[in-house]
């Protein structure tokens, strides 16, 4: 089972996603990463292994940003390589899957038919893609793109979202996983469960079936 950390924070928050990636280093992974957004642009580091190759990535290639999203993956579509680790990111939104994506051959060979193209073998970048569809083709509103997109998939999923030009804004999302809110001093979280959370805040929400969230 994999594990999700989103913060909404006051200053640079990738060392906070590492150690709330800590807390759920429990519940096993193959893989890691964190993507943050500064100055309206998203980056990512991410690392096949231990969390301590992520840190290590992180120590040499640091990313600045007071918003992101970081994830242990446990792989079920596609090797645990660094191209597989989430966040899948395009150049409009980054998100971290955990659960499983069942019709997205079906989502991957539409969307390859407009166009678009795949860097990893995961289900869950077809979510990144198919929100970035609805974003830039549809035109939509981020929050209005991942409803359109939520209402395509089957299967499980918890997500955490950002996006480029939103420096302000997390979307989270549960359909069969599980994701829990945490609200804290000017800041907002977003985690697998209370446990990683708890270094930040006490004050724990946990999204009901099939809930999503605009933070
Ligand atoms: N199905 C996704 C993958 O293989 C997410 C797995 C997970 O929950 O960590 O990347």
């Amino acid at each position: 089972m994999c594990g999700i950390i989103g913060i909404l924070g006051k200053s640079d928050v990738a060392p906070m996603i590492v150690e709330g990636l800590r807390r759920l280093e429990y519940r096993g992974y193959d893989s890691a990463g964190v993507a943050t957004i500064r100055d309206g642009f998203l980056d990512r580091r991410r690392a096949s292994g231990r969390l301590s190759a992520l840190s290590e990535k992180l120590a040499a290639f640091p990313l600045g940003g007071a918003t992101g999203i970081g994830h242990t993956r446990w792989a079920t579509h596609g090797a645990p390589t660094d191209a597989n680790a989430h966040p899948h990111a395009t150049e409009r939104v980054a998100l971290v899957h955990n659960g499983i994506i069942e019709n997205f051959a079906e989502l991957r060979d539409e969307l390859k038919s407009k166009g678009y193209s795949f860097t990893s073998q995961t289900d869950s970048e077809v979510c990144a893609q198919l929100i970035t569809y609805y974003l830039r083709d549809e035109k939509l509103a981020p929050k209005d793109a991942v409803a359109k997109a939520l209402g395509r998939m089957r299967g499980a999923f918890a997500f955490a979202i950002i996006f480029s030009g939103e420096n302000d804004l997390l979307v989270a999302a549960r359909r069969g996983s599980p994701l829990a809110i945490g609200r804290g001093d000017g800041e907002m979280f977003v985690g697998s469960d209370a446990y990683a959370l708890a270094p930040f805040t006490n004050r724990v929400t946990y999204l009901e079936e099939g809930d999503y969230a605009i933070i």
